[in-house]
């Protein structure tokens, strides 16, 4: 197809995961949308990511095309229960042609994690989370200089550190007993991972809603490995020097679907279930 004749079609990109039933899903997508004169299937550029799986898959299709976010909307399909990043079950793909055909280019976007670090040899590597970044010491007790836009705040013991976007404050960061963050506030949490507390040393305990702006830097005292996870994604570095977390410029856009449930209502099916009414 030539460049002239896709003009003014809107390009959409099909992720799936490999479970028969996102495989389903997608080659259903696939047919419809590719014989509908307003589509053009590409995976290169796209104007819309159709994630097919679950949160997880979601966070995939995020790195595939972090480096578009300006341009790109995102909409996930969930086959198995309602996840957080998806607004559509697999039964529910006819709805979401619907959606597509009848979009007008509205988004929904919420704040992203920006993650810098400096090695000791100097070289700096950055990265972008939609969930979580942590920073785990492997070989001992991790010892780390915590700061908060530039007040030294704490020296802290422990395994390591998570910093949470709100809408990952409902994966790793609750499981660490962080709070749950509405994803209209833009801030990042920094939750500790197994804190070392006695007479000798001490840290906060609780875990800290950072706001907009704020920049988080933890300093390792200790020269040896580091892992980082970012989001999926996990790294091994020597030497790391320092870490810094902010609000990244950039947000993840969304589909803007009438499907787009509330997020109490996401937080109370994923984690309460129905409520019982016995006394
Ligand atoms: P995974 O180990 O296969 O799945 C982790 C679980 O977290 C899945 O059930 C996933 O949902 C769910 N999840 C992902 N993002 C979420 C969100 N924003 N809110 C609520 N639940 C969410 O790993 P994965 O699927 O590749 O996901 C990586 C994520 O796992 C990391 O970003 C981290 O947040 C989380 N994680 C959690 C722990 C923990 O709780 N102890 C430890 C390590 C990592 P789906 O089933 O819909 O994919
Ligand atoms: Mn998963």
């Amino acid at each position: 197809m030539t460049q002239m004749s896709i003009t003014g079609k809107k390009k959409v990109a099909i992720i799936a995961n490999g479970k028969f039933q996102s495989k389903r899903v997608a080659s259903k997508l696939f047919s419809v949308l590719r014989d509908d004169h307003a589509f053009y299937l590409t995976k290169k550029n796209p104007d819309i990511v159709i994630s097919i799986g679950g949160d997880g898959m979601l966070l995939s299709a995020f790195h595939m095309y972090e480096s578009i976010l300006d341009k790109v909307r995102f909409v996930g399909v969930h086959t198995g229960h309602l996840g957080f990043y998806t607004d559509y079950r697999d039964f529910e793909v006819d709805e979401l042609i619907e959606t597509l055909r009848a979009d007008k280019g509205e988004s929904v976007s919420y704040p992203v994690l920006n993650i810098r670090t400096t090695l000791a040899d100097g070289r700096v590597l950055t990265a972008r989370a939609l969930n979580e970044a942590t920073i785990k010491s492997i070989e001992k007790t991790m010892v780390a200089d915590v700061i908060i836009n530039h007040v030294q705040f704490e020296c802290f013991r422990g395994d390591g550190l998570s910093v949470s976007t709100p809408t990952g404050s409902t994966a790793y960061n609750k499981s660490l007993g962080g709070a749950i963050l509405h994803p209209t506030i833009e801030a990042l949490q920094l939750t500790e991972i197994s804190s070392l507390n006695n007479r000798v040393y001490r840290t906060i305990g609780s875990s800290l809603i950072v706001p907009k702006k704020d920049k988080i830097e933890i300093i390792p005292k200790r020269l040896g490995s580091y892992t980082m996870s970012v989001d999926n994604k996990t790294f091994t570095h020597k030497n790391v020097a320092k870490v810094s977390y902010q609000i990244d410029p950039k947000k993840i856009k969304f589909v803007a679907t009438p499907r787009h449930t509330s997020f109490w209502n996401r937080v109370r099916e994923a984690f309460i279930g129905e409520i019982g009414h016995e006394i």
